[in-house]
């Protein structure tokens, strides 16, 4: 699979090489030139893993032999991904029955088995901000995997402490910063260690965030999965509606319709933060200050996988008409919630700013898919404040919430970034 630098077309890399590197030269995004098309039809009839191979295997077969995609496959995909209906035909689509209970699990555990396929130097370090729940995928996948070495920064005080449980107790080769700023801030210094070509060559650093390849691809298969779940006649009427921060998730939507999933189109859901919905609007690229919001995963202004929506435009295999941008505020987020929870289907934040927006945006004759992206336990507090109800805790997070934090508190700030890591290089 030929994949293209959209700052510096000149680079040219495989996937394999994408993978190692995640980002290229001055911090460009990888991006595949051409989209195989794939036999629909066939596909949807396929199981989960089975299918999941052939669209990866269509994808970057040219560098790995079949057998191998489909271990990497099995390895990563070993929970299911169900389609829950709501009422009539508006369906959640289900992501978060992985170990860390968001659809980050997929892509992140896909990214770990393709790393390992990759990675060439004894040893890698991976260094990623989290917004809330790529720190927990990002941390499980790659827990005791040897010669990784992970450091995950994140807004201190802004993300759950669930969520931050999920990641931050873990130790051995897991480094937890809690950064006094926001995610914006911790995106912003992630990116200056790429900047700094002593320090990745040294560290052989390589970052787990959706600009790596490998995540968004595996992300392309749940789409499948979604469709394969909907009666046949009823898929060119499917409107998925995504919530969104970094667009990593809307990104490998339009994918997978760039590759033949008959879907008719795609809503983007904002929080507050809505940089993409003016965009579309306006035609003025404008972020402002981050707010935080009750969807904290979403509190993101200038979300890092935009140019790949635009260069999936620029090449024609997705047209604007096939993408809405929808922003829902906060007062409609808990009315989201609590709409959803009078049709008998506890939600959390995040997905109930894209029930809103598709709710706003669904035709009569249409299906209505939003994703769930993350399970309403791990926002517990706030799900009990704005249902009124009692939320269980699955065994995953009953285990972490009451071990102790090893978060190391740091400032935002790039030189005390690079202490820390210079601190793991000595002790490696
Ligand atoms: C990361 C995340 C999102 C946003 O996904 P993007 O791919 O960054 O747009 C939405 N919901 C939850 C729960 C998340 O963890």
């Amino acid at each position: 699979m030929q994949l293209v630098n959209l700052k510096v077309p000149e680079e040219q890399v495989q996937f394999l090489e994408a993978v190692r590197t995640g980002l290229g030269q001055q911090q460009g995004l990888f991006f595949p030139t051409h989209w195989p098309q794939l036999d629909c039809d066939t596909l949807l009839a396929l199981p989960l893993v089975e299918r999941s191979t052939r669209i990866m295997h269509a994808l970057f077969g040219d560098e790995l032999p079949l057998t191998q995609i489909q271990q990497m496959i099995d390895q990563a995909f070993t929970f299911p991904a169900p389609l829950q209906r709501v009422k009539g035909e508006l369906y959640c689509l289900e992501l978060f029955h992985g170990p860390t209970l968001a659809f980050k699990d997929f892509g992140a555990r896909f990214m770990a088995q393709a790393l390992a396929k990759a990675q060439q130097q004894e040893r890698v370090t991976i260094v990623t901000a989290t917004s809330g729940d790529t720190g927990a995928a990002v941390a499980q996948a790659f827990y005791r995997q040897p010669g990784v070495q992970v450091v995950i920064l994140y807004p201190k005080g802004k993300i759950s402490s669930l969520q931050e449980k999920l990641f931050s107790t873990l130790g051995e080769n897991i480094t937890t910063l809690a950064v006094d700023g926001d995610f914006d801030q911790c995106q912003a210094l992630v990116k200056q260690v790429f900047d700094n070509q002593a320090l990745v060559k040294q560290l052989n650093i390589n970052s787990a965030n959706s600009i790596n390849i490998s995540r968004l691809l595996a992300q392309v298969c749940y789409y499948f999965e979604a469709m394969a779940q909907v009666p046949a006649e009823r898929r060119k009427d499917v409107v998925f509606a995504v919530p969104s921060g970094n667009f990593g998730n809307v990104t490998a939507g339009l994918i997978a319709k760039a590759m033949g999933l008959p879907f008719k189109r795609m809503v983007a859901a904002t929080n507050i933060n809505d940089t993409v919905p003016r965009y579309w609007r306006d035609g003025a690229w404008q972020p402002n200050l981050t707010q935080a919001t009750l969807s904290n995963a979403m509190d993101i202004s200038s979300p890092n996988n935009w140019p790949r929506v635009e260069a999936l435009l620029q090449q024609g295999v997705i047209s604007r008409a096939e993408l809405e941008a929808v922003a829902v505020d906060e007062d409609d987020t808990q009315l989201g919630m609590r709409q959803l929870a009078a049709d008998g289907y506890v939600s959390e934040p995040h997905a109930a700013v894209a029930y809103k927006a598709l709710k706003r945006s669904l035709q009569p004759d249409e299906v209505g898919i939003f994703l769930g992206t993350a399970h309403p336990a791990k926002f517990k507090e706030q799900v009990e404040n704005i249902l009124g109800c009692p939320i269980a805790l699955p065994p995953v997070l009953a285990k972490c919430q009451g071990e102790t934090s090893l978060s190391i508190d740091i400032a935002a700030d790039f030189s005390a970034l690079a202490q820390v890591l210079q601190t793991l290089d000595s002790h490696a």
